[in-house]
Formats: structure tokens, sequence, C-alpha cells
């Protein structure tokens, strides 16, 4: 069991605490609104009403040991920023942090932010692969230059095996799975043949997969 402080209880931070804490974590919810703080309280192991600006305050709460803090007020840049350096600075192993932008999250990572997210962006990306790409059905971030896409084979790859489709060479790309219809391939091998319609499950660089689904096209 792991415990985490998440600093900000917007609906961002909400989500967060009131999911890992139903995941079976302990969680500390932190707001300087009073009102957050009662409405979460029943659903984290404790919640406080305090101002995560001040690093001494963070202490007072017992956030020292804590494995992961999360801080997730980016609307208000200055807390963002001053919330996670004082996390940082009392020492708290892992600080991730929420950004509203590029730069900001350039400034939170300058700062000593262990990782930082950018949800509006990152979901933007998301639907956009969605609404204009009618064969990608998912898509999953593992960092920012990396991610699994399932895509789906058209007509030119029709009876194609793997080693024919040299997706590897060609395109930088590794296929870890294939499905057709209800069944799934989990570990496709080399003479594995494609067929229209297929979903191939693909992993690799976010630009090889670019290039991939404009050819596919
Ligand atoms: P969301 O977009 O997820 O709703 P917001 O940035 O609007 O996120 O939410 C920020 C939350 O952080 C609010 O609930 C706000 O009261 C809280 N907050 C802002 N400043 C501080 C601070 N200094 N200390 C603790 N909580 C803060």
């Amino acid at each position: 069991m792991k415990q985490f402080a998440v600093i900000g209880l917007g609906r961002f931070g909400n989500s967060l605490a009131t999911t890992l804490y139903k995941m079976g974590n302990e969680v500390i919810a932190i707001d300087i609104d009073e009102e957050k703080v009662e409405n979460i309280a029943e659903q984290v192991t404790y919640a406080v009403q305090a101002d995560a600006t001040d690093e001494n305050i963070l202490k007072s709460i017992g956030l020292k040991n804590i494995d992961v803090a999360v801080i997730t007020m980016a609307s208000n840049l200055e807390a963002s920023i001053l919330a996670t350096l004082s996390a940082k600075e009392l020492g708290i192993e892992k600080v991730y942090a929420k950004a509203m932008n590029d730069q900001h999250s350039k400034v939170l990572y300058k700062i000593g932010a262990d990782k930082v997210f950018l949800p509006e962006r990152d979901m933007g990306i998301r639907v956009a692969h969605t609404l204009a790409t009618t064969n990608i059905f998912e898509m999953i971030e593992l960092d920012p230059e990396h991610s699994i896409i399932e895509i789906n084979a058209p007509e030119k790859w029709d009876n194609k095996t793997l080693d024919e489709m040299d997706f590897r060479a060609k395109y930088g790309v590794n296929v870890i799975a294939i499905k057709r219809g209800k069944k799934f391939n989990i570990s496709p091998i080399a003479e594995d043949i494609i067929k229209k319609g297929d979903i191939l499950v693909v992993l690799g660089e976010n630009k090889a997969i670019e290039k991939l689904e404009s050819d596919q096209k």
C-alpha cells in the first residue's frame, strides 16, 4: 500500500484522490477551501484544510514521509509552483504536478517536479485521434515519445505476413498483438497472416506511429 498526498481538490484532484483511495491506497487530501475538504472527507484516509504553498504547513501535516505528492492546482500558477517547490524542499520522494500548458510544465520540471501531467493537452490529442482517423480505436501514451495504438488493417495489408510487412524495419514499430473478431493473438510470429479488418496493436515512437498511420490510408 502506498501513501499519497493529493494537493488541490478541484475536479482533477478530487477524482484522483477518491480513485486512489478506492484502489486501497492511503490518501491525504489537502485544499485551502474548507468546503472542498468537507466534501471529500468520507472518501479519503484524511482530509486537511491547509495552504499547501507553505513548506512548514506541509511538514506539520506529516507529509515528509509520504511516497507520492500530486500538486493539482494548475490554474493557480503561483500556488502550483510554490506547492511543488515546498513538497520537493520537504524531501518528498516523488512529486508530480499538473500543468496548464508547456511553459508551466517546463517551470515545474526546472524546480524539481518528477513528472508533470498535461491532462487537457493529452485528452485533446486522444480525442483528435478518435475523431479524425476512423481506424484508430484507442491510444495509450507510455511516455511523451512512445505510445501503443490500435490500427485497423487496410485492404493493402490483406493476406500479407508480418514478415512481408516488415513493420519493424520499415517503420520502427512492433506489432504486439493482432485481434481478429473476438480472437486475440497476443504473441504474433513473423509467419502470421494479416487479414483486412484485423486490429493490430502497435508499439513504437510517436513519430514512427504517425508515419505508419499516414501510409496506412
Ligand atoms: P481543476 O481544473 O482540476 O478543477 P483547479 O486548478 O481549478 O483544478 O483546482 C484547484 C484547487 O486547488 C481548488 O480546489 C483550490 O481551492 C485549491 N488550491 C488553490 N490554491 C491552493 C493552496 N495554496 N493550497 C491548497 N489548495 C489550493
